[in-house]
């Protein structure tokens, strides 16, 4: 563990999660989930878009005010107003920081921006400036780098280095870009811009094609030191790279990636649960780490495997993401162990014909239920 590098962990479930289609959230709600991104140990909260409306506005200043702990950030595009109304809201936090972003690859510089390549650098130049000039946190992201050719995103990313970004988040924002190039971006930014020791590389990733996670870790594995993501992986269309996923993976697999995080994990189940309620987006059953069935098991071999040795078939304990224990749910895929096993922690004590008796019983009506519960248990025994 000694040699590990430590990822930060940027949240933006209150800016980017927030602009998923049917997510809004009002403010008090946003403090609550502040409050749990604070618990849960997060380096960075991107408490929303200040410029964007005047409860934007409000939410990031008074996450500003009241947590301390992570830096809190705020966005702003390229432009006076929207620098200014950001450091308006996040002046009054200890560790304030202004993300400003300008797109970069020549779709959105031809039909977006109407701007050249020149123009460009000149005005993510500007932005950062004016940004460095009331906080020393600054990040800087070039919006849709992922399609952003390669020359010319090193040649952005040095300028802004240069005029005082400190952080460089390189945004797959459509979610277009496969681990192997991700890294490959990340790799050729750390070989070929002269300053980039000055800051740190981040990464963006979009989950269009379900690659969020799998392309934020590709960056990490080449060099990238901070990672986006969200609670559940909410965020514009199919979402951003998961907190919980990727916070897993790099722990479960340290003998791997050598990275740690500064997340208790022990809160990724609850913190999930609050978001998934305050949004009304609810987490798909069989998600990874915090799905309902993450840690649950109903076919026979697995659960007399579970019941031998847990690491049979989990690789992660239930207890480390604040579940309390394995789900050993009883269906018609059950056995005769699990069903043993469930009828003693009730208080049943059977053996040979009486279990095996209560065993049919309990498969006859697994064919017609998909779940048999406790209380159809004890009916059954009795
Ligand atoms: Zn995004």
């Amino acid at each position: 563990m000694s040699s590990s590098r430590l990822i930060k962990i940027f949240d933006t479930t209150l800016r980017d999660g927030e602009q998923s289609p049917g997510a809004s959230m009002n403010h008090q709600e946003k403090l609550a989930i502040a409050q749990a991104l604070v618990d849960l140990g997060v380096d960075v909260i991107e408490a929303g878009f200040p410029i964007a409306s005047p409860d934007d506005f409000e939410a990031v200043r008074e996450i500003a005010i009241n947590f301390k702990g992570p830096e809190i950030c705020g966005l702003a595009r390229c432009n006076d107003a929207d620098i200014d109304r950001a450091w308006e809201a996040l002046k009054h936090a200890d560790r304030p920081r202004i993300h400003v972003f300008l797109a970069t690859s020549p779709i959105h510089r031809e039909h977006k921006l109407k701007m050249t390549c020149d123009e460009v650098v000149a005005r993510a130049v500007k932005g950062v400036e004016r940004a460095a000039n009331y906080c020393s946190n600054v990040e800087f992201s070039p919006e849709d780098a992922g399609r952003t050719e390669l020359d010319f995103l090193c040649r952005v990313v040095e300028a802004v280095i240069a005029a005082g970004a400190n952080t460089v988040n390189i945004p797959d924002t459509v979610g277009y870009a496969t681990p192997m190039e991700m890294g490959r971006v990340i790799k050729t930014l750390r070989d070929r811009v002269p300053n980039i020791e000055k800051a740190v590389l981040s990464v963006h990733c979009h989950n269009d094609l379900g690659l969020a996670v799998a392309n934020s870790l590709a960056a990490i594995e080449n060099g990238a030191g901070q990672v986006e993501c969200t609670i559940n992986g909410i965020g514009e269309r199919a979402g951003n790279c998961s907190l919980e996923e990727i916070v897993m993976a790099l722990r479960t697999r340290n003998d791997f990636y050598r990275c740690d995080t500064g997340i208790d994990s022990t809160k990724l189940v609850p913190t999930s649960r609050l978001v998934s309620e305050t949004t009304g987006l609810l987490v798909q059953r069989n998600k990874a780490i915090v799905g309902r069935n993450a840690f649950a098991h109903e076919a026979g071999i697995h659960q007399d495997g579970m019941l031998k040795e847990r690491t049979t078939y989990e690789i992660m304990r239930p207890e480390d993401v604040g579940l309390s224990s394995t789900d050993l749910v009883l269906g018609k895929h059950s056995g005769r162990a699990a069903l043993n096993d469930r009828l003693r922690r009730l208080g049943f004590d059977l053996t040979g014909d009486d279990l095996n008796r209560v065993f049919e019983e309990f498969k006859k009506l697994a064919d017609r239920k998909k779940e048999v519960l406790d209380d159809d248990l004890v009916a059954l025994v009795q």
